[in-house]
């Protein structure tokens, strides 16, 4: 039996294409929070801003053949579906208010994201409705902007078990066995004719190809 009081993880972004990082984190962070659900939110990005890339409707469905028959990742499509520019801050809002002031909100995302986060539209009230947690990235140096720095001393834990009675309001930096892969990565393979295997799910892999993306 899965405790939906255990909270809810939250891992946002392009995913463009989805990838093993993107999966083997969800999974890991899941096993790290004890939660029973992780919901993937890809971000609205208009089509074809720079270079060659996909509809919002393909980075959908590709989250949806990867995550296929797994009961413990959902795929939610509020930001795809609002349009515009996506704002985690409503996001975070809008999941805090389906799930009532107790239950824990985790907000799932990577240092290097994290290193951008005072770029973020009220940054700065995020942990007003969730916790962040923020993973290690292989091959990544990061550099945490000042402000950030500052801003995080108060809010920061060593282990996401002490926060585990408070719904929001704490920082965490885990480091996992996270899976050394982008999505930049990915499109330049395809690019240039080259097969990810091993970097993301073959059935993905498949429509990517069969739909022309990335190249
Ligand atoms: P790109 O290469 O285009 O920048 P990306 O691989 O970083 O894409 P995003 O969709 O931008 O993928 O990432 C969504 C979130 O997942 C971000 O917070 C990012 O930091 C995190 N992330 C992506 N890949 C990994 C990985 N291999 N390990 C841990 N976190 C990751």
């Amino acid at each position: 039996m899965t405790n939906p009081e255990a909270g809810l993880a939250v891992f946002g972004g392009t995913f463009d294409p989805i990838h093993f990082g993107h999966l083997e984190s969800a999974v890991a962070v899941m096993d790290l929070l004890g939660v029973p659900r992780v919901k993937l939110v890809p971000s609205f990005v208009p089509p074809h801003r720079t270079g060659p890339s996909s509809t919002p409707a393909q980075r959908l469905f590709m989250l949806q053949i990867a995550t296929c028959g797994n009961n413990a990742m959902e795929v939610d499509d509020r930001e795809v579906s609002r349009q515009g520019v996506s704002y985690t801050a409503d996001t975070l809002a809008s999941f805090r208010s389906e799930l009532g002031e107790a239950t824990p909100l985790y907000f799932v995302l990577g240092i290097d994201s994290y290193c951008t986060l005072n770029e973020w539209d009220r940054w700065r009230s995020l942990t007003d409705v969730a916790h962040l947690v923020v993973l290690d990235r292989p091959g990544y140096s990061p550099e945490i902007p000042a402000e950030v720095l500052a801003w995080s001393r108060r809010r920061l834990v060593d282990d996401p078990k002490d926060i585990k009675q408070l719904a929001f309001g704490a920082i965490c930096l885990v480091s996992l066995a996270q899976v050394d892969v982008s999505a930049s990565e990915i499109r330049e393979m395809l690019k240039i004719g080259t097969r990810p295997t091993g970097k993301m799910p073959e059935k993905v892999i498949d429509f990517a190809l069969e739909h022309g993306l990335y190249c």
